[in-house]
């Protein structure tokens, strides 16, 4: 067994600088770690809405605030606004942090349900704090508030801010273009890396940020790839960014279209635009007209295509090389998990670290829980398509397709009685859940009697609490476009 101690990063994106940051910053001077990137090859320039857990992520690398949001031009994130999902002119919010307040014996949602059915209470969301200060355009990190966010980032400042970052700490860069990669005649693990220049960069293990191009994982090692566009069809985006017109608001939009979405991302100088959608029901014209005539403001650049199949590598880590960020698969990015994908794996990788090689075991063990935790991110985006009552062809065919297992078993426990829950590995919460499915369509047919034996006053007076509650968390909480101001 060959001891690791000289790691080297193929491909310096989000994904290639997030992984050598955590590295050095975590197990420097125990391991050397090196990146490759090439300037002419590029990034693919997308990647722009993350979800809370990059904020634990900053901590674990040492990343100042302040600094990562003057540096990326970053705005605040409360969730996602669905428009025209379940139909044309229905909306609803995913935010983040929790809706009202659940018991012991059952979740906040029935309690909910049993108000509406006596005629009282607001909507769901109006018992989210982030929801309420995003419809407001309101936001602060001050705890008084108490707000669950995220950030919209540009991601080339970003992979400049998190290379800036791990170089500081110890990752040595080089430039140049990988032409070759060698593999030891014996054990068929990968040696070392061949560049255009003709210099030979060996190392003890590898990780694969090379994007879509995968040259480690699947060009040199075959790893193989599980494809779930059966499920996610939709293979096709165009990105282009324009100035801003108007104050950023923090949340992310995802308005449907007859074969897909369109995203829009404000960040501080500029919005993020992109439309995703399926081949087979729209082309590449039409998405771009769809999306030219969606976008306010002016646009910086034509359009760019970005073909991807939703899917994942059969082994993330597969011999002495782990595949993170694209190389390791691609969930459409309708909830914004890939650099969150990519944050958990290079965290349970500091932790597994094969210091004096790796047997199989601990790949295994890493490997499932990166399958488990994929599954859970597919199922969740699958539940936005399928539950819906669009009329155009592609909607009627998500409608109609057959969902994986676990999915159809937690669409019939709502079903059945309003439960949703969140096992280990597990990203999405169970409040998450609950606003989907009921911002879907989904009405459940029962839920937990304890909810009826409350006094309808005492409920009332419960509900009412809770809006007060949040009222007064966001009496003092400026704009969004204000709390950025002191970023400028
Ligand atoms: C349309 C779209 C929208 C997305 N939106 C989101 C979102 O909102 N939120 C989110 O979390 N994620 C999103 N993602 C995913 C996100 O963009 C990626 O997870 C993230 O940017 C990481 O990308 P990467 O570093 O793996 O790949 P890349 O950015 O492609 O980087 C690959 C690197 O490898 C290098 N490289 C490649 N070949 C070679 C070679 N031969 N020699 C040397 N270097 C090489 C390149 O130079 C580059 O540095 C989106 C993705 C797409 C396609």
């Amino acid at each position: 067994m060959r001891q690791v101690r000289r790691v080297v990063v193929a491909g310096g994106g989000t994904a290639g600088w997030l992984a050598a940051a955590a590295l050095v910053r975590q197990l420097s001077p125990l391991i050397e770690v090196v990146l490759i990137e090439s300037d002419a090859i590029g990034t693919v320039g997308v990647g722009e809405s993350t979800i809370p857990t990059i904020r634990t992520f900053h901590d674990f690398i040492g990343v100042d605030e302040d600094a990562f949001v003057r540096a990326t031009g970053a705005t605040f994130k409360l969730g996602i606004s669905f428009e025209h999902w379940l139909r044309e002119g229905a909306r609803y919010f995913h935010a983040f942090g929790s809706v009202g307040r659940s018991m012991f014996v059952a979740d906040f949602q029935h309690f909910w349900l049993e108000a509406r059915r006596q005629g009282f209470g607001g909507a769901y969301g109006d018992y989210s704090a982030e929801l309420r200060a995003a419809a407001e355009g309101r936001f602060s990190t001050d705890p008084a508030a108490g707000l669950a966010y995220a950030y919209h980032l540009d991601a080339t400042a970003y992979a400049a801010f998190l290379r800036g970052h791990a170089e500081a700490a110890g990752a040595r860069r080089i430039e140049g273009r990988i032409v070759a990669v060698d593999r030891d005649g014996e054990t068929g693990d990968l040696r070392a890396l061949r560049l255009a220049s003709g210099a030979v960069i060996d190392g003890d293990f590898f990780i694969d940020c090379t994007g879509f191009r995968a040259l480690l994982i699947e060009d040199a090692l075959t790893t193989g790839y599980d494809d779930w566009s059966h499920w996610l069809p939709t293979d096709t985006a165009l990105a282009v960014q324009t100035d801003s017109v108007g104050p950023p608001m923090p949340y992310t939009r995802a308005i449907a279209h007859c074969a897909g979405w369109r995203w829009r991302i404000p960040l501080q100088h500029r919005v993020g635009n992109g439309i995703v959608f399926s081949s087979r029901d729209m082309t590449e014209e039409e998405a771009r007209a769809t999306l030219l005539d969606g976008i306010e403001g002016t646009p910086l650049f034509d359009p760019r295509p970005i073909r991807f199949t939703t899917g994942m590598r059969k082994r993330a880590w597969h011999r002495n090389c782990l595949a993170l960020g694209l190389a390791s698969g691609f969930i459409e990015p309708l909830e914004s998990t890939s650099i969150h994908l990519v944050m958990i794996a290079v965290t349970r990788f500091v932790q597994s670290f094969p210091f004096a090689g790796d047997d199989g075991a601990l790949a295994d063990r890493f490997n499932a829980r990166t399958r488990a935790e994929w599954e859970h991110v597919r199922d969740f985006v699958i539940l936005h398509y399928h539950l819906n009552d669009r009329a155009e062809p592609f909607w009627r065919r998500m409608a109609a397709m057959e969902v994986p297992d676990t999915l159809a078993a937690r669409i019939a426990l709502f079903r059945e009685q309003a439960a949703a829950f969140q096992d280990q590995d597990q990203i999405f919460r169970i409040d998450s859940w609950v606003q989907v499915m009921l911002g879907q369509g989904l009405e459940p047919r029962d839920y937990h009697h304890l909810a009826r034996m409350l006094p309808a006053q005492d409920l009332q007076r419960a509900l009412g609490g809770l809006d007060a509650g949040i009222r007064h968390r966001l009496q003092t909480v400026p704009s969004h476009a204000d709390f950025l101001r002191r970023f400028a």
